[in-house]
């Protein structure tokens, strides 16, 4: 089943953007995720993931194993999850604290995991804003972005590879450009708006100010002297005007403003990365 499912697939995707063309943002969502949803099963998804994971080990991808940072993150998870369930069920979510602080970025892979650079923790300015980001990853997750993303990009029979173990030197390159503060191929904007908006009702309803993922998005842009130089998360997440000004009307839509920050708590969690800081590759960038 599962070969043939994907055979359809390879033929889909040849097809797909001919009848897509015509679609709605809305409605193109829908259908690729059903698409994802009917042949890349969850088993595949977790399978990938748990591979990704381990090859990013084997490359030598360094994690921060301070249980301080660890507990802190693990914590926003948990309290992200429940409320990421009112709306969806999902399986559990694996985060992972990369450690490279030249790198602002996270991202999400089958399978359950979020990845996150300690660079991008360090950016942050208060613990709203890693909130933010974090639900907006679990929100890809929760819409199966990272599968359906994987599939476009490397093509069906390439995923259905992964999934079964036999495409070692793609495992090796996707964990390489994604350790490396590459990127995969930029989701696309209709999956950022829906995970923008997922990510606003998460980080709302567990009790954190919603402002924080536009506050961060607005200072990646603006740049400041927390900021390092390596954006990759800027990258795939392009934070136009519109982009902005969109969440901004969203938030005064449904009077969404204040909240959690918890900027004292999140001081201590940058301590301790500065404290265990690797050299940086870029110095005085
Ligand atoms: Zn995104």
């Amino acid at each position: 089943m599962r070969t043939r499912g994907f055979a359809a697939l390879a033929a889909l995707s040849v097809a797909l953007p001919l009848v897509l063309g015509g679609c709605t943002a809305r409605q193109r969502t829908k259908i690729e995720t059903s698409i994802a949803t009917a042949l890349v099963s969850e088993e595949d998804e977790e399978a990938i993931g748990d591979a990704i994971h381990a090859e990013i080990e084997r490359q030598g991808g360094r994690f921060v194993r301070d249980p301080i940072v660890r507990t802190y993150v693990e914590g926003i998870v948990a309290r992200l999850l429940p409320e990421v369930r009112r709306v969806k069920a999902v399986e559990d979510v694996h985060v992972h604290v990369l450690d490279d602080p030249d790198v602002v970025n996270a991202f999400a892979t089958p399978g359950g995991h979020v990845f996150v650079h300690s660079g991008l923790l360090l950016a942050a300015r208060d613990e709203a804003e890693v909130a933010g980001v974090l639900a907006h990853e679990i929100a890809h997750l929760a819409a199966r972005h990272p599968a359906r993303r994987m599939v476009w990009m490397y093509g069906a029979s390439a995923v259905a590879g992964l999934a079964l173990g036999k495409d070692p030197a793609l495992l090796a390159q996707v964990a390489a450009e994604l350790v490396g503060g590459g990127v995969l191929a930029a989701n696309s904007r209709s999956a950022e708006r829906e995970a923008d908006d997922l990510a606003l009702l998460y980080v709302h309803r567990a009790g954190w100010d919603p402002r924080g993922l536009v506050r961060f998005f607005v200072r990646l842009r603006e740049g400041d002297g927390d900021v390092p130089a390596f954006l990759a998360w800027l990258s795939t997440h392009p934070t136009s005007t519109e982009r902005i000004e969109r969440l901004r009307s969203e938030l005064r839509a449904r009077g969404w403003e204040g909240g959690d920050e918890n900027a004292d708590g999140h001081a201590i969690v940058k301590e301790r990365l500065r404290k265990s800081e690797r050299p940086r590759r870029r110095p005085g960038a």
